[in-house]
């Protein structure tokens, strides 16, 4: 079995947005992205209390967000607690949803109130949330790798 994204050089992996793979389903394209948020064996991962109130604050923003919402397939942690992977319907590039990626999170980075869909009925482990740190993380992202991108962290390392 080959899976593509067990041959990027992770020790050469730059913070970014990337294109993990693309897949034909039907007549449509769906795109994967890697929204690689720590340098990869490098830098402590995210805490999985922040990861996961991240998943929750960014599928409530792209799932309601007027151009992109219809084609938000899934969005969520990658094992490894580097990232996040967000699939959405297109034949997309990293250049074509930074702008997206900025205000999904801008809108984390500034979250105030309770973490949306944490309660036991709406969530598998309900009371593993941290607001502070996943907004400190946002925050973090946004500043240090979205604010001001460039092409090396868009295309994974040769
Ligand atoms: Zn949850």
């Amino acid at each position: 079995m080959e899976v593509a994204s067990f041959s990027v050089d992770h020790d050469r992996m730059l913070r970014g947005v990337y294109v993990s793979r693309k897949d034909k389903v039907g007549d449509e394209i769906l795109t994967t992205f890697d929204i690689r948020m720590k340098l990869p064996n490098k830098e402590p991962v995210l805490d999985n209390p922040a990861i996961h109130t991240l998943e929750h604050l960014m599928a409530v923003y792209l799932r309601s967000e007027k151009n992109w919402a219809d084609k938000v397939i899934y969005v969520g942690p990658m094992g490894c607690r580097t990232g996040m992977y967000l699939i959405l319907k297109g034949d997309l590039e990293s250049c074509d949803i930074i702008d997206l990626l900025k205000d999904t999170f801008k809108y984390a980075a500034d979250f105030e109130g309770d973490v949306p869909a944490a309660q036991s009925k709406q969530c598998g482990n309900y009371l593993d949330h941290n607001l502070v740190f996943a907004k400190y993380e946002a925050k973090k992202y946004y500043d240090e790798v979205l604010s001001d991108i460039k092409e090396e962290n868009m295309i994974y390392p040769a």
